[in-house]
């Protein structure tokens, strides 16, 4: 990881334009950066936000650019979209894209994203079978809204019981199948899926847990049901696959680069381990402060602190001060916001109530919070994100006494 630092003149060749490469491309110039910048992008629109995908398709709210269409010409952005990269040379600083087209860079950033994981089973290519990544996959999704089909999540995680909650607020039926014992169990500690298994139930959500799907069946090409392993059936219209992402990092692991666990690994400075070369957000393999290990984040605030990592090294400037992870989900009336890693062996304490919609999960070692689950507890967020970083120790007790200040549970 030895690339030196390029200089505002450098030509940076972004490849993706998602949540990461825009707000890169958007941060260089802020920064001053003269040289020419060029962002290739395989999809069609210009970079767009994906959080609104899964909470707002209902409300035809999909479009939210992430800056301005006219941002880029005025900030003499090339952008080039609609094209894939194909392959880096590396030694010779190429970047071939898909129609032969060839684009030199002195310092070239991967910010290729991540994509859907396919759901192994048959009949996963019938009509109405779908997953949720782009605006393209959202607009389907509200065409399955509006002709009010029965909608089947696979996948109990954020963005299957994001829409789960949407669509249960418009009237319509959903089912959430879920392979594991409970919710979001790769993310949330335990206490807080259960408090959103309780949430989605009341709506009227049907969730099964230990719900493995093997077989999709349809007639005409159109899905009609859901086949589970216990030879049980659902009856569906629409399907939609939530069951996780799969980093883009074919195009660095063809070139080279190192890639653990199917991303690509950088340090906490976006360098990848060959010159000249760095990548973040979704497809990034990191080590996080604090932490052991290195950890592939999905959210927008790590694609934009790595971001900012990126222009540090590219401009050779102070990087930034590391962040705490954190991460935010809109369900019904619940805002939640979550910070740190919640792994087994936390002791947890809860403050409020979770049946007024308002509580925070701290999530404590030796005393020390490591993780903060808040729903509509801004607060409490905030104080948990600072004594995460900070290593502060709390006093239980005090913490859950929803009658004292945050601060006053500091010891
Ligand atoms: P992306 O935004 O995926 O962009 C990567 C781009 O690169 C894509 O356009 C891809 O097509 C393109 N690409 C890939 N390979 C190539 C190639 N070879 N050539 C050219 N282009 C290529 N995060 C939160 O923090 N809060 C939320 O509430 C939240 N909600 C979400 C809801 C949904 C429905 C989804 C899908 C994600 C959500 N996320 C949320 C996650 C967040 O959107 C991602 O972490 C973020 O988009 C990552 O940015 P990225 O630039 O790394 O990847």
């Amino acid at each position: 990881m030895s690339t030196e630092p390029a200089g505002l003149a450098a030509r940076v060749v972004v490849v993706g334009a998602g949540h990461a490469a825009a707000t890169l491309v958007g941060l260089l110039r802020q920064a001053g950066h003269t040289g020419e910048i060029v962002l290739v992008g395989d999809e069609l629109d210009h970079p767009y936000q994906r959080p609104p995908l899964s909470k707002k398709f209902a409300e035809g709210e999909l479009e939210q650019w992430i800056r301005p269409v006219e941002f880029y010409a005025e900030q003499g952005v090339t952008v080039r979209l609609g094209e894939r990269a194909t392959a880096i040379d590396v030694a010779a600083r190429v970047l071939t894209l898909q129609g032969g087209d060839t684009v030199d860079y002195d310092v070239l950033v991967l910010a290729t994203g991540a994509r859907p994981r396919p759901l192994p089973v048959p009949g996963a290519d019938l009509s109405g079978v779908g997953a949720l990544r782009t605006l393209g996959d959202a607009r389907v999704l509200r065409k399955w809204l509006d002709e009010e089909r029965r909608l089947v999540v696979v996948g109990g995680g954020y963005i299957g019981l994001e829409v789960a909650a949407v669509v249960r607020s418009r009237g319509s039926a959903a089912t959430v199948l879920e392979r594991e014992d409970r919710l979001l169990a790769r993310v949330a500690s335990p206490e807080l899926s259960a408090i959103m298994a309780e949430r989605h139930g009341a709506a009227g959500t049907e969730i099964r847990t230990g719900a493995q799907v093997v077989g999709i069946e349809g007639d005409a090409g159109q899905v009609r049901q859901v086949v589970l392993a216990d030879g049980s059936t659902l009856d569906a219209d629409a399907v939609l696959v939530g069951v996780g992402a799969i980093p883009n990092a074919s195009l660095a692991e063809e070139a080279g680069i190192g890639c653990e666990g199917g991303g690509i690994v950088v340090d906490e400075t976006a360098r990848t381990d060959v010159d000249g070369i760095l990548a973040i957000g979704d497809v990034t393999v990191r080590p996080i402060a604090g932490l052991p290990g290195r950890r592939r984040l999905e959210s927008i605030p790590s694609a934009t602190e790595q971001a900012k990592q990126a222009v540090a090294t590219i401009h050779g400037t102070a990087q930034p001060a590391p962040e705490v992870p954190w991460f935010w989900s809109d369900q019904f009336d619940l805002k939640l916001k979550i910070a740190g890693i919640v792994a087994p062996g936390q002791q947890t304490v809860l403050r409020g109530d979770s049946s007024t919609g308002r509580f925070a999960l701290f999530h404590l070692v030796d005393g020390v919070p490591v993780a903060v689950e808040s729903a509509n507890a801004a607060p409490e967020f905030m104080a948990g994100k600072k004594w995460i970083s900070a290593g502060t120790r709390v006093d239980p007790e005090r913490l859950a006494d929803p009658g004292s200040q945050p601060r006053d549970a500091v010891v």
